[in-house]
């Protein structure tokens, strides 16, 4: 099949509910993704965070075919032998007291609002059915009818409803502002570290630790969606740390399995988790033996291999040459760790262009909204391989001009 194959086919059978560059993937090795001609490109997406570890890394695939001729699939229902030291590693590793496994990131946004608001109910003692979950403005927390109730972006919430109550959305970045909105039904205050698919928007230094001071003192959940900051995409293995604070539920999910299988979690620093009881919630794939194997053995390689460490030294290099790039179209670069976004003045023509520009060059880039170019390669990234991306980006805004 060649490339027009592939574009027809999938207009005509799929829905089209996502917008791709037109590049059909086949082999992907480290940083390096292959097309189905032969082309070499180096991916600076990384599946959103979910690959990580870099495409295809042999110890985990390794883990994950040996678990595959073992045992896959056991339920809840039975014990299985790979739970037990999950859990053990994970927690000993985040520091957790409890975990919760679930599959996709957003079923593990699903599970920590269920377990809050029974923990609203029964421990705190908020009126039944009056339990309010704070959120910020241009939050992504993932897909599902509940999360994109409280999205105030019209193009992923118009036409879903009728959604279900019990959020109030605040300014992101504000501490005042939630300050402001807690009343004595307020369960918890759910946010991101950094918002990533917001165009990788941080926030004023000190936030995290305002926000956790203010949570404690009133008495309610912080929730961190680490889905995409965690497991060292930011230079730390939860970006919590850069702020020296602890959640009381983290989310993780994407790079938990280093791209291979669905595996996402709810940690818990409190008790939290400890309010649900047998049959009140679950997943028939979650915790099954092949996800906790490849997911052992992801955290196990981000942390053996220096991978943390790496994207906090490479991301630094990155963001020090694209801040010196003398481009006209460049409104703004930022970013910590292997999270960086470049935003365009809304003259420039569009990120999408630009993407395009970078994929002829050998780099394959997403924007995020319209304006902005996310560069997130997988934490294996080499100083050789940073060198010759730079090298690209430069000459793609060299050639763009004013
Ligand atoms: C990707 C993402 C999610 C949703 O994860 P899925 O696996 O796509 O359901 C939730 N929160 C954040 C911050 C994410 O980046």
């Amino acid at each position: 099949m060649s490339l027009p194959d592939y574009l027809e086919i999938e207009s005509r059978l799929g829905a089209h509910n996502y917008k791709p560059l037109d590049v059909v993937l086949t082999r992907g090795e480290g940083v390096w993704v292959w097309d189905t001609d032969g082309n070499r490109y180096m991916d600076c997406l990384s599946a959103y965070s979910a690959v990580n570890q870099g495409h295809c890394h042999p110890r985990i695939r390794d883990a994950l075919v040996e678990q595959a001729g073992r045992l896959t699939l056991t339920s809840r229902a039975f014990r299985n032998d790979q739970l037990a030291p999950f859990y053990e590693e994970i927690c000993a590793l985040t520091r957790s007291h409890k975990v919760l496994p679930m599959n996709s990131g957003a079923e593990a946004v699903e599970s920590a609002i269920k377990t809050v608001r029974k923990w609203g109910y029964q421990v705190k003692g908020v009126e039944p059915g009056r339990a309010e979950i704070i959120v910020c403005a241009d939050n992504f927390h993932g897909r599902t009818i509940a999360i994109v109730g409280f999205s105030t972006d019209p193009t992923a919430r118009d036409g879903f409803g009728p959604f279900a109550p019990g959020f109030t959305v605040i300014p992101f970045g504000d501490a005042a502002a939630l300050e402001a909105a807690i009343t004595p039904n307020t369960i918890a205050f759910l946010v991101e570290p950094i918002q990533g698919e917001a165009g990788v928007i941080i926030p004023p230094e000190g936030y995290l630790r305002r926000v956790r001071d203010i949570c404690t003192k009133a008495g309610i959940m912080l929730i961190l969606d680490e889905i995409q900051t965690g497991l060292g995409r930011t230079g730390k293995l939860l970006a919590e740390e850069h702020e020296g604070i602890e959640a009381d539920l983290t989310l993780i999910g994407k790079a938990l399995s280093g791209g291979f299988y669905p595996v996402s979690a709810v940690l818990s620093n409190s008790e939290v988790l400890g309010v649900l009881k047998p049959g009140e919630h679950g997943s028939t794939f979650g915790g099954n033996p092949l996800a906790c194997a490849v997911a052992r053995m992801a955290l196990k390689v981000l942390v053996e291999e220096g991978m943390i460490d790496n994207a906090a030294r490479q991301g630094a290099v990155i963001l020090d040459r694209l801040r010196a790039l003398p481009s006209p179209a460049i409104k703004a670069v930022r970013g910590r760790g292997l999270m960086i976004a470049i935003e365009l003045h809304p003259e420039a023509g569009g990120a999408r262009r630009v993407c395009e520009a970078l994929q002829g060059q050998g780099l394959l880039c997403k924007e995020t909204h319209t304006h902005t170019i996310r560069l997130a390669p997988p934490l294996v990234i080499t100083d050789d391989q940073v060198a010759w991306a730079l090298e690209r980006v430069e000459g793609v805004f060299g050639r763009l001009g004013g």
